[in-house]
This record gives structure tokens, sequence and C-alpha cells, in this order.
């Protein structure tokens, strides 16, 4: 099913199509003699002929070789696609849409037809498409609708070595499929008898003709032969020039500032012809703290030095920015690269001479004793510093400045990335395998297992939640909140909106939280203009969610206009990105059958909504203004964006928890603590609700109890 996404992005802005017809045609011969040149080039032919005799293919090759943007392209000249579709996946969404656009031009098709992209909320296929690259969280929810994958023909999981939470539950979901397909061929007869008469094994599971490619960049391929019955592995040798490394005499004290310095040294000691800088950060915030710098001082160098192209890289850069990267750098300048981990090994930059390596990467953390998540900065691993010094050593010999002490790498740094299913929260993984029929998680066939206590605490929350009952199976509730492609407790939320009769208000608020922290902008010169917008919005202290709906609501009733998003400094493409992600919310309602209902007059209904999916998230204001989460105390703070932030109020509700300086609660909404105990009887119990003063009891007791 097409989405209203449909191409938006692509169609007017990759301008190729509306060139020259004759030009048209030379690019579009450069890039095949470009296709060529690639190291997989070489191999196309043995490496059809490997995925011909195996059902399973473990592929390693260099980043850049042309795993991702070749194989796809070389089956589909084999004949593949027509059986099905070839599938690949990305663990994130920049590379399934950037490669798709790539391969697009390559194969001179326009994106979206035969070769599309489908990342969450975002679908830009259509019936016509052949080559689909998307999230792997993409192809695990197709697996909820088709578990045999039918229209399929190829899966390449690519990128296998990140070991994200989606690759890791494909990998144990097509190996259960697949294995179960190889034993089933060496009984074809009794199989097809028993087919025939008893119709009761699952067919549908028996694809022998599925191919299943695993793809990667390290080669630590072994291990996924292991797991994969030592299926083949199939090396592309890679051409990798020497790259000479460098470390700090001492331990940097600001990373950031380093790399600035590090790279205009580069700029200004070098010929300007001879290579480009890719400097990695750790996220949006610093990428764009970074370009500010480096332009007010490459500006204060004026003429003196060649020009510097500054390219941002990183998941929420709007999509026609993201095709900048990879322009050629004209003569005379040199470009430098400001990427999040996405230019490790996903994206591949040519013409990479210089890599400064500041050695720390955002990554999630879980605590499964509490249930909380975070985002932390962290080191990377001495895996991850290889590869991102491997990127300049692509083209021809490279440099990579790595901003701490060798010491620091030899031990401090971990040898490999800890697997995401072993730091996550698994609430909505758990959804996904109870949905598909797989309860005994504790022996699914994990490659790494997650803890057992991690398991445990999203089963807990799913049976508080309502999604699952004592027993552990799959209630209607939860069966209703598999449906939607949220977290489980933004899922909850809107399926008792049904109860509480205001599901047209809630989608817009989950559609207004699932785009995150970008609705407002603050630019320097105007921030008190910015903030008086921004708090008009919470006009009798509402909290944080119904401003939120005010936004969106006051953003339809003008039509969706854009001046009425610059004149409250909001940024149009996080509302049209709500609004695409708030009309297929409304698809998904009808599908599990709840009806559009408002009740725009009454806030309490929305607010026990929110509540229903997010009790577990209340906190209660301490003296001092801090407050204390109710289960599992700890001490917590509002954001000081929130517009609650100087109210205060007793008891809040929160949507997620961020660790900067301390660790805030964002997006809060103030509570009935009443409510707690009316809507969640079976978690809440009137004395963790009372207050403490109110009735003395010692410490400690009836906690036993509550356990
Ligand atoms: P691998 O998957 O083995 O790392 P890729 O197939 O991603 O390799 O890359 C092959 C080549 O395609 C590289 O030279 C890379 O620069 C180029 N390429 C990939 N994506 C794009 C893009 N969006 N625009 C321009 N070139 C690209
Ligand atoms: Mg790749």
């Amino acid at each position: 099913k097409a989405s209203v996404m449909d191409g938006v992005n692509f169609e007017d802005e990759v301008p190729s199509e509306s060139l020259d017809k004759s030009m048209e045609k030379s690019a579009f011969e450069k890039l095949q003699e470009d296709r060529k040149t690639l190291p997989i080039y070489a191999y196309r032919d043995e490496l059809l002929q490997a995925v011909d005799n195996h059902q399973v293919l473990v592929i390693v090759g260099e980043t850049g070789s042309g795993k991702t943007t070749q194989i796809p392209q070389y089956l589909h000249e084999a004949g593949y696609t027509k059986r099905g579709k070839i599938g690949c996946t990305q663990p994130r969404r920049v590379a399934a849409m950037s490669v798709a656009a790539r391969v697009s031009q390559e194969m001179g098709v326009k994106l979206g037809h035969e070769v599309g992209y489908s990342i969450r909320f975002e679908d830009c296929t259509s019936e016509k498409t052949l080559l689909k690259y998307m999230t792997d969280g993409m192809l695990l929810r197709e697996f909820l609708g088709e578990p045999d994958l039918a229209g399929y023909s190829v899966v390449m999981v690519d990128e296998a070595h990140e070991r994200t939470l989606s690759t890791d539950i494909l990998f144990g979901l097509v190996k259960a499929s697949a294995s179960f397909a190889m034993e089933m061929g060496r009984t074809t007869i009794w199989a097809r008898e028993g087919q025939i008469r008893g119709g009761k094994l699952d067919i549908a599971r028996f694809r022998p003709d599925l191919k299943l490619l695993i793809s990667s960049a390290t080669l630590d391929a072994e291990k996924f032969s292991d797991y994969f019955d030592s299926a083949p592995i199939f090396k592309i040798p890679g051409r990798r020039f020497p790259v000479e490394v460098h470390y700090t005499k001492a331990p940097e004290a600001d990373y950031l500032d380093a790399a600035i310095v590090t790279a205009l040294q580069i700029h200004v000691t070098q010929q300007p012809g001879d290579g480009d800088i890719l400097i990695f950060f750790t996220g949006q915030e610093e990428i764009e703290t970074a370009e500010e710098i480096l332009k007010h001082r490459t500006r204060g160098l004026g003429t003196k030095i060649p020009e510097l192209i500054i390219c941002p890289i990183y998941a929420n850069l709007p999509t026609e920015l993201q095709a900048k990267i990879f322009e050629p750098t004209p003569e005379g300048a040199r470009k430098v690269v400001l990427a999040t981990n996405i230019a490790e090994t996903s994206l591949t930059i040519d013409g990479i001479k210089y890599v400064i390596d500041p050695g720390f990467c955002k990554m999630k953390s879980y605590n499964p004793r509490t249930g909380m998540e975070s985002l932390l900065v962290t080191p990377i691993s001495k895996a991850s510093a290889n590869q991102r010094a491997g990127r300049s050593g692509r083209t021809g010999p490279g440099k990579c400045f790595r901003l701490y002490t060798a010491y620091n790498y030899y031990s401090d740094l971990d040898d490999n990335t800890v697997p995401e299913i072993q730091r996550t929260n698994l609430a909505n993984v758990v959804l996904t395998l109870k949905s598909l029929g797989i309860h005994d998680l504790l022996n699914f066939d994990f490659m790494d297992p997650p803890p057992a206590e991690a398991l445990l605490k999203a089963l807990e929350l799913l049976f508080a939640l309502g999604a699952l009952n004592k027993l552990g199976e799959l209630t209607k509730v939860g069966r209703r909140m598999a449906e939607f492609p949220l977290d489980p407790m933004l899922s909850k939320m809107i399926v008792a909106s049904e109860k509480y009769e205001c599901s047209d208000e809630i989608i817009s608020i989950a559609a207004m939280l699932s785009v995150g922290s970008s609705i407002f902008y603050r630019p320097k010169d105007k921030q008190v203009h910015a903030d008086t917008a921004r708090m008009n919005f919470h006009t009798g202290n509402v909290g944080d969610h119904i401003a939120l709906l005010k936004i969106y609501s006051s953003w339809k009733e003008t039509n969706y206009s854009t001046q009425w998003c610059y004149e409250n400094y909001i940024q149009v493409r996080s509302m049209k990105r709500s609004r695409d992600i708030r009309d297929q919310l409304e698809g998904l309602l009808e599908r599990v059958e709840i009806e559009l209902m408002s009740n725009s007059n009454d806030l309490e209904p929305i607010k026990k909504a929110i509540t229903a999916g997010f009790f577990p998230h209340s906190a209660r204001m301490q003296k001092n203004g801090s407050y204390r989460t109710v289960k599992h105390p700890q001490t917590v703070y509002i954001h000081p964006t929130s517009g609650l932030a100087q109210v205060l109020p007793r008891w809040v509700i929160y949507h997620e928890l961020v660790l900067t300086t301390k660790e805030y609660m964002r997006q809060v909404t103030e509570l009935k603590p009443e409510w707690l105990v009316e809507i969640a009887p079976h978690y809440y119990q009137m004395k963790d609700v009372e207050d403490p003063g109110s009735k003395k009891m010692p410490r400690g007791a009836g906690r036993a109890s509550q356990d």
C-alpha cells in the first residue's frame, strides 16, 4: 500500500530528471563506468554463482566496495526480480534513502518506481518496485503481516556487523524459517505428502526459494556463518591503502574544539586538491555547533585560505541537503564532512583523505532494574575506531587523527560494541515476537541472548499495560497495540483513547511526540520572541502534551500554513512530518477498529488516556523542586524547555527521560494521583500515591508485598 509520502521529497529535489536529455545520457553512461570500477565488479559472476548455489550466504567486503549499491542490481540483472522483490535492509534511515536514491540513478529510473525505499512513516515504493531498500525495523514489521516474506525472492540483511536490535531479531526469525526450509528440503516427498494429506504443515514458512544474504564490513564473518548452520562466506577482497594513525600526546579536555583546530590545521597546511576531511561527532547538536564555529573561524581567515565547504550529515538532516555530501569537491576547494556514526560504514564518501576521530558516539543504555533507558555519549570500540580510520584510505594513502592517546586506545576501549539487544528496552520486541506466535522467548535462538532480566522487565511492562495476560499470552489490547509501529506505551495510549473517546486528539499528540524535540527553533537573535511564541501554547499550564495538541490543531486551522509556522518559530518540516505520521496513525486506527472521536472541550479524558499509556512514568515533587519517580525511585527534574518548568506541579507524568547535566523529564503533564490507582490498580496502590506526611508509616513497610 502506497502512503501519502510516496516520493514527496525526492521527486522535486533530485533534479537530474529535468536535465537536458543528452546530458542525462552521458551522466548515465558515466555512472555505468563508475560501477565497473568498484572492487565488487570483478567478482560479479562468482558472487551470482554462489547465491545460486546456496540459500544462505555471508558476504564480507570493505566499506565502499559496492555491496549495498551493486549486489541488488546484479541480482536484478540475473533475473531474481522475476520471482519477487529484492529487499535490502539498513540500520539507518538516512542510509536507506540515500542508497536508494543512488541506485535509482544508476539504473536510470525514478526513485519510488523500480527502486524505492521504506522507512518508518515513509513509504517511497510502488507496485513497480523491484529493489527495495528499507530499515531493518521495517522488514521486521513486514514480517508481522507476511511471515513467509512471500513478496521477496532475496532478502539482504546489510550492515549486519552493526547488530541493531531489529537485525538481531530478523536473524532469529529468518533462521527459524530458513533452517526449517533446509530440513524440509531433505524430505521433500514427505513434506509434499504431508501437505496433501493433512494440510497440517505450515507451508507458509516453507520457502526454500528464498535467498538470504548477510553482508557486513567486518571480518567477524565466522560468527554469522556459525549461527546460520555454517553458511558459506564470500569475501570481496578490498583495496585499502595504508593509513597513518596519529594519537594525541595527552587526553583532550574539549574534543569538539580539538577536532576543529585539527581540521583547520590540515586545511591550512595541506594542498586543497589532495583530499577531503571527515570528522566524527556524536549527534546533530554537536555537528551544528561545530559547523558554526568552523564558519566563524574560516571567515576570520578571509581569502588567505582556500575555500572550505562544510557538509553536515546526520539522521534528521533534510533530504535535499543529504545529497550535498556526495557532490564532488570543486577544484581549489576542500570539503569537510561533519558526520555521526552514519559515515562509519553505512555511507561512503569518495575523496576522504583525513579522518578526525574524537573517539565517542551516542549509545543507548538500559538499566533493566529500573527500566530506564538513556542515550549516552560513550567511548567507541576498537572495531569502530578502526572502521573510522579506514575511511581515509579508500582512494589513496590516508591519515587518521585520533583525539585520544594510544594508551586510551589500547587499554580503555572495548574490542567490540555490545550488541543493542543487550543494552536496550525489549518491550517492543517482545510484543512483536508474541504477536508472531513466538512464546518461548527464553529459548528463542538469539545470536547473542539479551539479559534474562531485561526480557522479564519487558514482559512485566507489557503485562502492566494489559498487552499480555497472566499466562504471558497476547490479549486483545496487545494485538491492537502491535499494529502500531510505536513504543508500547504510545500504542497503549492510542488504544486507550477509545475508552476516553478522544482518539482524534490522542493520535495528534502521538504524532507530535514521534517527531521528537525538533518542533521549535530558536534563532540566536530572536530568542525572546521565540520563547514568547512557545509559551503561548502553554497558556493555562495545560502541560506539554496538550501544548503539542494545541500546536497541531492551530496549524490545522490555518490550513497547514507555512507562514503560521514562521510566525510561531515552529519548524515547518517537523509539522509536515507529524501530519504524515498522523495520517498513518488514523489509517491504523481504522484497522484496529477504533473510531475517530473528538473530545477537545474536556482535557481530563485526554490526560487520562495519556496516563493509561504512561502511568509507569509518574513522578512526585520533592521539597526542593526536584522530582522522585514513584516506582524505582530516582531523582529527576523537569526539562527547562517544558511549559511546566516554572510551575512544578505536585504530580506529573512524563514521556521520556534524557540525561544531560541532570536526569531530565521531557514532555511533562500534570496528573491527579488518584488517576494512577483508578487507571492502573494492578500497578499502583493507594499507599504509593498518598502523601507521605498524612499517614506516617515506617520506611520500607508495605514494600515487600508490592513486588
Ligand atoms: P558498500 O556497501 O560496500 O560499503 P556502497 O555500495 O555503499 O559500498 O558504495 C559503493 C560506491 O557508491 C561508493 O563509491 C560510494 O561513494 C558510492 N555511493 C553510495 N551511495 C551514494 C550516493 N548516495 N551518492 C553518490 N555516491 C554514492
Ligand atoms: Mg554498504
